[in-house]
């Protein structure tokens, strides 16, 4: 008998019909005798409706993050129940549970906290009784018994994580994508479904911009070996296999997928006097105030000054601003310039590792197209690139059309 994890995203719970659907589907994977954990997020829209409403209250300030915790954990507990409701309707015996009542514990971290334990105690009495335990996505508690929540995306992360907690046989995602491409299925239609990827390579792709998964959860899978699969709610098929191990094979591509993100924005700090310590000084604050910083370049310095960049996320970019504007008064900086309308475009592969000159290729492909590249960072299984937004599609097609539709990648060794 398997026990198996099955997480379901918005789109595949937006609506009481798509609630049956699932149940239906639930039911017979009962019926064949699995013991099953039922992960669901919000009604699609729903988390964006409940952020709407705490943000039109607030005006001009920021929402309280404890109190943002929980409205947006609301949604969640919706679907959950609706479910449980169906299942027992099909004599399928269900009963639905929050995060704070199967004790998934978290830090404090309001709207982006971490995971720290779970007490499994009654999940497991409930599937010894034979019950589908139905857990709310995306939330959990904090030791003072806050409500917390996981960041978006975050559902997938309570599923990986009750399957890791559960040892479960399989943490099984339930999207509307089949499986995971070659690059958004939405934005290329010619991008592939993967039978596999590696951990790894799937890290970098969450990482880099593809929310087919999100990051925490790969990782989590990884750290606790967790078969994850990534399927379609309601059509067969095989989905995409997320492993360990990296094929040995002569077939293997050395570029497996293609990842973007809108959501950056870029801040320079100019003419910064050159002086040991100054990176820290610049991005000391910019960390002290939780902003997370990607991409980061320094220049060359002239006269004994230089300038600095780095990369954030869209939605810090005026509070990032302040801060820099603040330091550079400190520091006499000649001035603080910013762009919101970047994007990031990375290639992703393991085979990178074995393969001189896939960079090279990635900035020929750019550059036949026109497209400027304004930031570069590379690692050992992926090349970004930061692009002005309007070329972001243009990019991800062309990228995809040179590493994956053509595969004209040997020309690069
Ligand atoms: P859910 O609500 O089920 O969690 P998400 O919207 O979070 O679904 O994730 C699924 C979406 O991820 C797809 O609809 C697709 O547009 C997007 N996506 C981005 N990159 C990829 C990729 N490489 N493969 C598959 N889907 C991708
Ligand atoms: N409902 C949450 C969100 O929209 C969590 C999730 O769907 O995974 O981000
Ligand atoms: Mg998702």
């Amino acid at each position: 008998m398997a026990l198996i994890v099955q997480k379901f995203g918005g789109t595949s719970v937006g609506s009481v019909k798509r609630i049956a659907q699932v149940a239906d589907k639930i039911k017979k994977f009962q019926d064949a005798g699995n013991h099953l954990v039922v992960v669901l997020s919000a009604m699609s829209g729903e988390t964006n409706r409940l952020l709407n409403l705490a943000k039109a209250i607030s005006g001009d300030e920021q929402p309280l993050p404890r109190e943002l915790d929980v409205i947006l954990s609301t949604g969640e507990q919706v679907t959950i129940a609706l479910l449980a409701i169906a299942l027992n309707k099909r004599s399928v015996p269900a009963v639905s549970y929050t995060g704070s009542q199967v004790s998934i514990l978290t830090d404090s971290a309001y709207t982006k906290a971490r995971i720290l334990r779970i007490d499994d105690r009654k999940i497991r009495t409930d599937l010894q009784a034979g019950r589908v335990v139905v857990v709310a996505g995306f939330q959990g508690m904090d030791e003072q018994g806050n409500i917390t929540t996981l960041g978006r995306g975050g559902s997938d992360t309570t599923g990986v994580a009750l399957a890791a907690a559960l040892k479960a046989d399989e943490c099984q995602i339930y999207t509307d994508v089949d499986g995971v491409y070659t690059t958004d299925p939405r934005v290329v239609s010619a991008a592939q479904r993967m039978d596999k990827i590696t951990f790894e390579e799937m890290l970098e792709m969450a990482s880099l911009g593809s929310k087919v998964l999100q990051i925490r959860a790969v990782e989590f899978a990884g750290k606790y070996s967790v078969p994850l699969r990534v399927l379609h709610s309601f059509k067969e098929g095989p989905g995409t296999l997320i492993t360990i191990d990296e094929e040995e094979s002569m077939e293997q591509p050395i570029i497996s997928g293609i990842a973007f993100n809108r959501d950056e924005a870029k801040l320079t700090i100019r003419g910064v006097p050159d002086t040991p310590g100054v990176a820290f000084k610049i991005l000391g604050p910019i960390s002290g105030a939780n902003i997370e910083v990607d991409m980061i370049v320094q220049n060359v310095s002239h006269d004994n000054t230089t300038d600095f960049t780095f990369t954030i996320h869209r939605n810090e970019y005026d509070a990032a601003e302040l801060i820099l504007q603040n330091t550079a008064s400190k520091i006499s900086a000649r001035e603080v310039i910013g762009d919101i309308k970047i994007a990031k475009v990375s290639i992703v592969g393991v085979g990178m590792r074995s393969h001189a000159g896939v960079a090279s290729r990635m900035f020929e492909v750019l550059a036949k197209e026109g497209i400027n590249i304004q930031m570069i960072s590379t690692s050992e299984i992926k090349v970004s690139v930061v692009i002005e937004e309007k070329y972001l599609e243009l990019a991800v097609r062309t990228l995809h059309t040179a590493f994956k539709q053509d595969a004209p990648v040997q020309q690069c060794e």
